[in-house]
């Protein structure tokens, strides 16, 4: 690639072309995981759906690796890449409801609190995940469970339509009745098969909830987490919680005489009014001892969504494992114990996301997404502000998932995994959705032109005869 073809690139986009040695270079290509310092040699910061098509066949045409960037906050940081391009979507955040419908369309660049944001006057609301700043393209497909899972079912479940602009250029919409192959490849399948420009959800009637967190010291663990496991099935669905692991933080407005303190702490919303919601967690606060404190209130769902975000601003570093879960024995639970206790941060935790309910009504081969069976999507993140404590967060979390991961499915969440996992994981999770994945990648993307994802190999070309279009 010349720099007279990158020049004839940059004048065909409406967005901007940043290169390194731009004075924004290095602001463009951070990504939400300070751990992760990737160096792209284009950056196309698309304005329309016109220079993602422009972009995607450059890099077809140029043999440049291609990464998509929602809204970075992927783990490994597979929103951009080493020395190819990337298509960045980061300022396409428009969103628009329709409140006749409920329905609400979404464009790639959207975090989960723009969303929110615009669904909230309408007194309705996108299910998605739990941090408001992380971007709705990378979460939705990959599957994404939040606090509205339980009686929603996952963001995939929500999603009607999506637009895509596929390997060779070309642009189609997705849903159940147009291309319902890759409609289904898109609800779970990562970015294998298309850069999706459009999202058009459902979005669910959820106004004000009644939620937070409640925290124990560790010292009350084991009955906090055995209480959970059990009290769970039994809960209504309008009530989502998961149960944590992790350390009070150091901060206001956390009560000082617990600031760096290991504990547990069950975190979760119910969707109906207080008194609804107190009477729901009864049984499960009359099992456990009287907590630290129980900050579980009213207020409305967005402020919910992002109750967490200045805990967690963009460039830390992170290290994920994740692992689907089915049963929690006691054994289990003691594992996890001996395990958080170790953490070597204040911020490194563990949570288990409820996987049942509106997630178990849907058939397992329905969507790509297949971990239907499943109880709980456990996620183990090893997170520190000091970049000399890479080494040591990665050490923790392969210690903690290699521990306790006999307990687990095979499977684990795309979106809770690094870039190093053993071979036959990618296939493990997607279980037996994997090959017809396979066939559906090799059919939209034969070249596996987008690979910098948790990547589906292309079927080889024997087997795609089957069924190629
Ligand atoms: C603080 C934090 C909280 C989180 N909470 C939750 C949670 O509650 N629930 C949950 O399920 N997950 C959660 N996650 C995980 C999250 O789902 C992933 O990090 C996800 O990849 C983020 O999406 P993104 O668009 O920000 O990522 P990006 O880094 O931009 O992209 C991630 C991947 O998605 C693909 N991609 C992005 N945009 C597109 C597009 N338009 N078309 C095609 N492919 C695309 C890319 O190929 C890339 O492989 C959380 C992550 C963080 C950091």
């Amino acid at each position: 690639m010349t720099d007279q073809t990158s020049q004839t690139l940059e004048s065909s986009l409406h967005g901007r072309l940043i290169r390194p040695g731009d004075a924004d270079y290095d602001s463009a290509r951070a990504l939400y995981n300070g751990m992760i310092d990737k160096r792209p040699r284009l950056i196309a910061r698309c304005a329309d759906v016109a220079d993602v098509i422009t972009a995607v066949n450059f890099a077809r045409e140029e043999g440049l690796l291609l990464a998509i960037r929602g809204g970075g906050h992927n783990g490994p940081g597979l929103g951009s890449c080493d020395d190819g391009l990337v298509v960045d979507l980061s300022t396409l955040r428009s969103v628009r409801v329709d409140p006749a419908r409920g329905t609400v369309r979404v464009d790639p660049g959207c975090t989960s609190g723009d969303v929110d944001h615009a669904t909230h006057p309408f007194g309705l609301a996108v299910p998605a995940g739990i941090v408001s700043t992380t971007g709705v393209a990378g979460l939705t497909l990959g599957g994404d469970t939040g606090y509205l899972t339980r009686k929603f079912g996952l963001t995939i479940d929500n999603l009607l339509e999506a637009d895509v602009v596929l390997a060779d250029g070309s642009f189609v919409t997705a849903s159940r009745n147009e291309n319902p192959d890759l409609f289904w490849a898109l609800q779970g399948g990562g970015g294998n098969f298309g850069v999706v420009t459009s999202f058009l959800f459902q979005a669910q009637p959820v106004a004000t909830v009644y939620g937070g967190p409640i925290f124990w010291l560790a010292e009350h663990a084991h009955a906090v987490m055995r209480a959970y496991r059990d009290f769970l099935p039994t809960a209504p669905e309008e009530l989502g919680i998961f149960v944590g692991l992790k350390a009070v933080p150091s901060t206001e407005p956390f009560p000082r005489e617990y600031w760096g303190k290991r504990a547990c702490a069950i975190i979760g919303a119910y969707n109906g009014p207080a008194a609804a919601a107190q009477r729901v967690l009864a049984p499960l606060l009359a099992e456990v001892p009287e907590p630290a404190f129980n900050w579980m209130s009213e207020m409305p769902f967005p402020t919910l969504q992002s109750l967490f975000d200045p805990l967690l601003p963009r460039g830390l570093q992170w290290y994920w494992k994740g692992d689907f879960v089915k049963t929690l024995p006691d054994r289990a639970i003691e594992i996890h114990i001996e395990q958080a206790a170790r953490a070597p941060s204040e911020l490194s935790l563990m949570h288990l996301y409820p996987i049942d309910g509106a997630v178990h009504e849907v058939a397992q081969d329905a969507t790509a997404w297949s971990a239907r069976d499943a109880s709980w999507s456990m996620v183990i993140a090893a997170i520190d502000a000091e970049p000399a404590r890479a080494d040591d967060l990665k050490a923790w979390g392969r210690g903690y998932w290699n521990a306790i991961h006999p307990h687990n499915l095979g499977g684990g969440y795309i979106n809770f995994m690094m870039d190093d996992e053993r071979d036959g994981r990618i296939q493990a999770t997607y279980g037996p959705n994997y090959q017809r994945l396979a066939l559906i990648k090799a059919k939209y993307d034969p070249h596996n032109l987008f690979r910098v994802n948790q990547n589906i190999a292309p079927a080889p070309a024997s087997e795609v005869g089957i069924t190629a279009r």
